[in-house]
């Protein structure tokens, strides 16, 4: 579809959920579970009136912690990779590859480990976006908790040869901070000027997500690595980076 409509909305400390609706059917979803009572909170405010479906990105509690609640409350459907049931209930298991229908809404399921190692990000074709959970983020990528830098690598490579006009919305608000690490690897004056507008937005309140595949092949310094073995040093030396 083209019609698909997303509410972002920020919670627990630095974590975006996300209610969306595919228009066509009315059908209701949220991307992750991080705080059960903001995403009622979201549906009440949306007057969206019901939720169908949790798309879980992967395992971790700030990603699954809403699941059990939603579940009881509305009856809607869990999908996500094996690895959530560690943390969560879920109802059907997504391999690289599935794909999962809200309405007439068309996600991709793609693997991409490195974060952790059954992490999945979301990706509508027809409606040119994907939810890409934490594997990246604007300026930035996840932490290696379960994979490789070869795996991440692969991963951020996947997304990176979408089509530049992909809007990606990333699960967490880190882009000051991954901008003043990015700052420190390239003096480009785009690049300052890129970061100088984000720590702008963020002193008014407002969000950096979503981002996009052109913005983050310009300026993410992770996806800018020559090669695997530069991406491990950059996402070791973002580990110690005192910003
Ligand atoms: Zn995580
Ligand atoms: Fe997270």
């Amino acid at each position: 579809s083209m019609t698909l409509t997303v509410r972002q909305f920020a919670c627990l400390s630095d974590n975006y959920g996300f209610l969306i609706r595919d228009e066509a059917t009315g059908m209701v979803a949220a991307v992750d579970t991080p705080d059960a009572e903001a995403i009622l909170a979201e549906i009440e405010a949306s007057g969206w009136g019901r939720l169908d479906l949790i798309l879980n990105t992967h395992w971790h509690p700030d990603h699954t912690g809403g699941n059990e609640r939603l579940k009881a409350e509305t009856g809607c459907e869990i999908v996500g990779p094996d690895e959530v049931r560690r943390a969560a209930p879920l109802d059907r298991v997504v391999v690289d590859g599935d794909v999962v229908m809200l309405g007439g809404t068309r996600f991709e399921v793609v693997l991409s480990p490195g974060h952790t190692l059954g992490h999945v990000v979301y990706r509508a074709v027809e409606d040119d976006l994907a939810f890409v959970g934490d594997v990246i983020f604007a300026l930035g990528c996840g932490r290696l908790f379960e994979g490789s830098p070869e795996q991440m690598w692969d991963s951020l490579n996947r997304i990176a040869a979408w089509p530049e006009t992909t809007t990606l919305y990333c699960a967490h608000e880190y882009t000051a901070s991954n901008a003043r690490f990015a700052l420190s690897l390239d003096e480009r004056p785009e690049m300052l000027a890129h970061a100088q507008a984000i720590f702008a937005a963020r002193e008014r309140g407002e969000p950096t997500v979503p981002t996009s595949v052109g913005v983050e092949r310009r300026f993410n310094p992770f996806l800018r690595a020559a090669d695997a073995a530069a991406f491990a040093a950059r996402r070791a030396a973002k580990d110690d980076f005192k910003g």
